[in-house]
């Protein structure tokens, strides 16, 4: 409080009220189950279309078996960070195993997707480094750049010609240019022309990023992600994933030459100054790479129902926007009429999130589904009933 009485943080109240106002404040809606294809959400039993668990790896009994086994060999904490004394022998097993799926030399775990991408981004950039950007890449590169103190200019999405434009005007003044672009875009599910953007970037010399977060797991032989969908092997400098989606744990990582892991292993800063994975979450990463070799028939399943239950959208005549992976947006474009959608649907039994600005465009306002490989036909036919019945009362679709 100050001394007239007034809390300094009076205008946190201000801006809430607001925020409620317009029916798009809300707490996040809690689990009450583990996470899975049909699962318990506010004590109410959904069709879950809104986790990231492609795989349905998250609750999938030889992981578990894996973690339980390495709680009872290792215990529950790293207890210190990487470079003091937190990285166990499985961080370095499971290092190995990433680089060899993504066919790198080398790679290196963070403790998260965004820690990776805002690490390795602030590390390898600087003051006298211009980064181009995707205007729709994730805000975890959109933070890496801020930190990096680099000038950051964007290109419209997906759009190779503005890059070129931007490359021209950035490479007299720069010391580094970084291209980075998602692979995947999160709230889209479209997927980044990578061919054209590695070949433009190598025309200037710049340095080529990407984030597999949605691809690893999903595009790409075994899931090898976009670089593998696009047979570009090789021709990437920095790869950064999750192990949180697909994968079904938590945890992020970037591949590429042994020197880039060197120099993040010295730079990157979540690396050197925050506690590494525990066992259980290193061990259970294992097992989901374990899976994706021994059971790939898990990402056929997902792409068939990605298919269908898009198909079935398109019937209804909602608008998926340019979506070409198990990410499909239903494009509502008023913040209010999105959140209504989302909760019509929860009564009905599906859980689908409305997604508002800031996390989307102003007048882009959506709901995100996510299939994943567990759901049933019987459940997807269930979602898109409730989808036709809701879309129709809110008038979405006529
Ligand atoms: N990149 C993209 C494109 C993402 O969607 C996310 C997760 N929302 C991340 C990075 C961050 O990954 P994590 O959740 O593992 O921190």
């Amino acid at each position: 409080m100050t001394e007239t009485g007034a809390s300094a943080l009076a205008f946190l109240d201000a801006e809430l009220s607001e925020l409620r106002a317009r029916g798009i404040f809300r707490y996040p809606r809690v689990l009450d189950s583990p996470q899975q294809a049909v699962a318990v959400v506010d004590g109410r039993k959904v069709i879950n279309l809104s986790s990231n668990n492609y795989l349905g790896l998250a609750n999938h009994p030889y992981l578990k078996e894996t973690a339980e086994k390495a709680v009872r060999d290792w215990g529950v904490g790293s207890g210190a960070v990487r470079p003091i004394i937190g990285t166990l022998r499985m961080h370095e097993e499971l290092e190995r195993r990433i680089a060899a799926f993504k066919k790198t030399e080398a790679a290196l775990v963070f403790q998260s997707g965004f820690t990776a991408n805002a690490g390795t981004v602030a590390a390898i950039l600087g003051k006298e480094d211009v980064i181009v950007s995707d205007e729709l890449n994730h805000a975890s590169i959109i933070d890496g750049c801020r930190l990096s103190r680099a000038e950051i200019r964007i290109f419209p999405h997906r759009d190779v010609e503005a890059l070129r434009r931007l490359l021209e005007e950035a490479r007299p003044k720069a010391r580094r240019i970084l291209v980075v672009t998602d692979g995947v875009f999160s709230m889209d599910g479209d997927i980044a022309p990578l061919p054209e953007i590695v070949r433009v970037a190598r025309e200037f010399g710049a340095i080529t990023m990407v984030d597999d977060a949605h691809a690893s797991g999903v595009l790409g032989k075994n899931g090898r992600g976009s670089v593998d969908h696009f047979g570009l092997h090789g021709q990437l400098d920095i790869q950064v994933g999750t192990l949180s989606k697909a994968i079904g744990v938590l945890g992020g990582y970037v591949a590429g030459s042994r020197s880039l892991i060197d120099y993040l292993i010295a730079r990157a800063r979540p690396f050197l100054f925050s506690t590494s994975h525990p066992p259980a979450v290193t061990a259970a990463c294992l097992a989901a790479f374990d899976l994706l070799e021994r059971e790939p028939e898990r990402i056929q399943r997902l792409w068939d129902n990605t298919r269908y239950f898009k198909d079935g959208l398109k019937r209804i005549g909602f608008d998926t926007g340019a979506s070409e992976t198990p990410i499909t947006p239903v494009i509502v474009g008023d913040e209010g009429k999105a959140m209504r959608l989302s909760d019509e649907l929860f009564d009905l039994g599906v859980f689908a999130q409305g997604i508002v600005y800031p996390t989307v465009p102003r007048g882009k306002a959506r709901v995100r589904t996510i299939v994943t490989a567990e759901h049933t036909r019987d459940d997807l036919d269930r979602a898109l009933e409730a989808f036709e019945q809701a879309g129709r009362r809110i008038g979405v679709v006529s």
